[in-house]
């Protein structure tokens, strides 16, 4: 790689947790056939594909921490082969083209600093305990973005995260460069600008990439000015599913265009950990605060009533009770905490990963932090806590405000995380916040089906109780 004019194609992996929350199974979805559901359907049409066409080497990405979860117990061959693409790049290079993302897909700036805190972290446990190194950048799920989100990824050694050009409070944005961002205290964070046009041809437009040198030489090439003054990068970003599954045959694109083509149009391929090792920021820019890349409203497709989706007066009461529940849980979490476990709660949450990851039981988990022995009750009711304490993350998925209606699998999960959060808090402490929760939850309704949130709430939380039953009997 030289100073040439470089392109780097961003592919951001991710699928919403289908996953039952009681049996971890996810049920079988009809519209996947001939596969059991959609993660299985996506697997071979796209993260298999890619891995066969090695463009896990050569682009820049994220898997969200849920999804690889799922594609560990799925087929750990083809997890372990992204991995290894990835390493052989962060070996060759001295840094990785791997991104990290927040752990749940959660929307950032819709949520409390401690919260945002506990994302970031875990999603970066996720990424380090993957790759066996830490990575560069992080990418924002739907790329929302406030400026107390950019100082906790600075605070946890993030450097670069990569947005839409219209979340920059700037009028000309050249897109060619990164930018620096200044926060509080002195500190920084660099952002990568996608290119809106191209990255939306790349997603919508499948012409422009039925064939790699005409995409180099037609599409990309145009782009570059040489009068500028510096070296240019231009970034597409996109769903990495694009690439095999929403468009056909895009890996073997994507593998041509990145070993022959750009090559044959004096275009180097990067990622922004290379990339701005070699060419620094050198202009600032301000971003526009609650801003996002899937909604032209700021972050109101996740909070309130927007165009984006119509008919979605059901997000507003939604998010305002979810947000009840957590605070509620919280309360519990925090005070029962302070009784049992010397130490700060909320660290031993952010240090949660641990457990999640497998690195250590929850028993050595709680030991390790919280001098106490785990055959004890307390031990137990600790577990339980930090139990609901995942399931209060979970409910915060974005997927369960993306959609149009209420009554899909995406909004009707979220409910059952909290209801699972709700339940455990209720075991470990023996206070149940299950009747307030049913009534935050009652203006949530489906303009299609009528379902309402406390409904599937109740049924959730009734499932827990005859499960807890069946296991007592045992
Ligand atoms: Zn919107």
């Amino acid at each position: 790689m030289s100073n040439e004019p470089a392109f780097c194609v961003h592919g951001h992996f991710y699928q919403p947790p289908r996953e039952d929350p009681l049996t971890g199974e996810i049920p079988i979805e009809a519209g996947a056939s001939p596969y059991s559901n959609w993660n299985e359907k996506i697997f071979h049409d796209c993260y298999k594909p890619n891995v066969e066409a090695s463009n896990y080497e050569r682009i820049s990405f994220n898997i969200g921490p849920t999804l690889f979860q799922w594609l560990e117990k799925y087929d750990h061959e083809t997890m372990a082969r992204i991995i290894e693409q990835e390493n052989r790049c962060y070996v060759r290079y001295g840094v990785g083209n791997g991104m990290a993302q927040a752990y749940n897909h959660t929307i950032l700036p819709l949520m409390s600093r401690r919260d945002k805190i506990t994302q970031i972290r875990w999603g970066l446990a996720d990424f380090n305990h993957r790759f066996g190194h830490s990575p560069t950048g992080m990418w924002l799920p739907e790329t929302a973005v406030d400026l107390e989100t950019l100082e906790m990824l600075v605070d946890n050694g993030v450097k670069f995260t990569i947005l839409a050009p219209w979340q920059a409070d700037q009028p000309e944005l050249d897109v060619t460069q990164p930018y620096r961002v200044d926060l509080p205290e002195g500190k920084s964070i660099t952002v990568f600008f996608y290119e809106q046009d191209l990255s939306t041809r790349v997603s919508f437009d499948p012409g422009a990439t039925a064939n790699a040198d005409l995409f180099s030489s037609d599409y990309l090439a145009p782009r570059f000015h040489s009068s500028n003054h510096h070296t240019e990068i231009i970034l597409a970003a996109s769903d990495g599913e694009l690439y095999g599954h929403h468009q056909p045959f895009r890996e073997k694109f994507l593998n041509f265009l990145l070993t022959h083509s750009l090559n044959q149009n004096g275009i180097d391929w990067t990622f922004p950990g290379l990339w701005m090792l070699r060419n620094p920021a050198e202009k600032q820019v301000k971003i526009r605060e609650n801003t996002s890349w899937s909604c032209h409203h700021g972050v109101v497709r996740w909070s309130g009533n927007c165009t984006c989706t119509p008919n979605s007066d059901w997000k507003k009461p939604f998010r305002d009770g979810l947000l009840k529940i957590a605070e509620e849980l919280d309360l519990l979490y925090e005070s029962h905490m302070a009784r049992w476990s010397p130490g700060d709660a909320w660290e031993l949450r952010h240090g949660y990963s641990q457990v999640l990851l497998d690195e250590l039981t929850p028993r050595k988990f709680i030991q390790r932090y919280c001098d106490i022995q785990m055959s004890s009750s307390t031990g137990w009711k600790i577990q339980l806590l930090l139990q609901a304490q995942y399931e209060r993350q979970r409910m915060f998925t974005s997927c369960g405000w993306f959609f149009e209606d209420f009554d899909r699998i995406e909004p009707r999960n979220n409910v059952a995380y909290a209801a699972q959060a709700v339940w455990l808090t209720y075991l470990a402490t023996g206070t149940s916040i299950e009747e307030k929760a049913v009534e935050w939850l009652k203006p949530v309704k489906s303009w299609h089906s009528g379902l309402s949130a406390d409904a599937v709430f109740r049924h959730y939380i009734q499932r827990a109780r005859n499960n807890q039953k069946l296991l007592s009997k045992k």
